[in-house]
């Protein structure tokens, strides 16, 4: 079957007047965004409806890219035809005909916003279904749980005919929520909380606190690669690239070994917030989750929260490795995230890091270090890269 148009529709339907028309602009620029370099389509909206007008391109590719647009809960391949009753009963018993496999049950929905038309939806459904049941011999009609529907609207931009509904992603369309800078390792956790903000319709960026030479340039592309991930669902990430080297030697060489970890974080958290309020982010994003390792007690939350006032958002807070990690195969940031590169924190970490850090001790310690000067320098240091989602050219000894 040729499609004409692939039916986007979405949902969130307590939006109204201007949050509408942000939602569906940004949503018209990540559909955008995602086919551009791939198809010649054309996107286009019209009453709380939006079409992607194929001009002869694969359906099913353009749909796999539409499965990774935030905002969409679902969408149909459909076929646009003349707004005439013969036409309408030949072309739906067509693409019902040709599902694979064969519905057992369906039934017909017709939503007819253009009234000029001049059958009613309800007749429209009888005589469609009709004309379909005497074709279709195996066929029932079960107007509770079809297997297939065919959608017939009849809107005054045309007449477009359906019977596949696809589940989109949901969320929000990306850019709708504000800017989150995100604190991006190469674990397997923060891909996952920054594809968690993604769906909530922030627009993002990463950084990534790097100590070369202890951390090679493979865990820094590994990162990149990471971030390379996300474009897919949104857009453009921009990567700051923090050198962190000479905190971590101040740090090991100042402060006692128990507190390595809770005061590393301290200043990756000072640092962040800086780059956050120059590049306009509203908020903080990490992968910690609640217990999962000793730095992730509400103690040590509260010790790292203590030096910034900047939100910082935990999406993973309540999750499970299980769970988190299936969400990672799902979003495919899993396997470069097994991949055995060391990164800043492992190779700093203490034998017997402390469970329950206390702010003021932490602070105590820090008065070994010229903390303003570290951070300045650090800020000073960061490198931003554009990493976009065309496709990388990935380096052999990665894969
Ligand atoms: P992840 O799997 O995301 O690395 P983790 O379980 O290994 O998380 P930690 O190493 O304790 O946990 O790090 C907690 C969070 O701190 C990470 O999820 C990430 O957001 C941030 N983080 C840790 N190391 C870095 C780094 N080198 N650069 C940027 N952010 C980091
Ligand atoms: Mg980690």
């Amino acid at each position: 079957m040729n499609y004409d148009v692939i039916l986007i529709r979405y949902g969130e339907l307590a939006l109204k007047g201007r949050n509408r028309d942000q939602f569906e602009e940004a949503l018209a620029r990540s559909v955008k965004s995602v086919l551009r370099s791939f198809f010649k389509v054309k996107v286009r909206r019209n009453y709380g409806r939006m079409y992607v007008e194929l001009h002869g391109e694969d359906a099913y590719e353009v749909m796999e890219r539409l499965k990774r647009v935030f905002g969409i809960s679902s969408f149909s391949p459909t076929i646009h035809v003349e707004p005439d009753l013969e036409t309408i009963k030949t072309r739906a018993l067509e693409l019902i005909r040709q599902m694979d496999p064969q519905p057992r049950t369906f039934r017909v929905v017709t939503r007819r916003a253009d009234k000029r038309y001049p059958t009613p939806s309800m007749e429209m459904n009888r005589i469609v279904g009709t004309h379909i049941l005497r074709a279709l011999p195996q066929i029932k009609v079960d107007v509770h749980e079809p297997e297939a529907i065919v959608n017939i609207e009849i809107r005054t931009e045309g007449t477009y005919i359906s019977c596949e509904t696809i589940p989109g992603p949901g969320g929000l369309p990306v850019g709708v929520s504000g800017k989150v800078l995100l604190l991006l390792s190469g674990g397997i956790d923060s891909p996952v909380a920054g594809w968690m903000m993604l769906k909530r319709g922030v627009t993002l960026e990463a950084i990534h606190f790097h100590s070369y030479p202890f951390t090679s340039e493979r865990s820094l592309q590994k990162v990149r690669d990471l971030a390379h991930k996300l474009t897919k669902w949104g857009g453009t990430v921009r990567l700051h690239v923090v050198p962190f080297t000479e905190i971590q030697t101040a740090i090991r060489e100042k402060c006692p070994e128990d507190y390595l970890i809770t005061i590393m974080r301290r200043f990756m958290m000072r640092i962040s917030e800086r780059v956050a309020a120059n590049t306009g982010a509203k908020a903080l994003a990490t992968g910690e989750s609640l217990g999962q390792v000793a730095s992730q007690t509400l103690e040590s939350m509260d010790t790292i929260n203590k030096v910034i006032s900047i939100p910082l958002l935990r999406p993973l807070v309540a999750m499970d490795k299980i769970e988190i990690t299936d969400i990672s195969r799902k979003i495919d940031t899993y396997e470069l995230s097994i991949l055995p590169y060391e990164d800043c924190c492992t190779v700093f970490t203490p034998k017997n890091p402390v469970t329950r850090p206390k702010a003021y001790l932490a602070a105590r310690f820090e008065e070994a270090l010229d903390v303003e000067a570290l951070v300045e320098a650090a800020v000073e240091g960061t490198v931003i890269e554009e990493i976009t989602s065309k496709p990388r050219e990935e380096s052999n000894d990665l894969f």
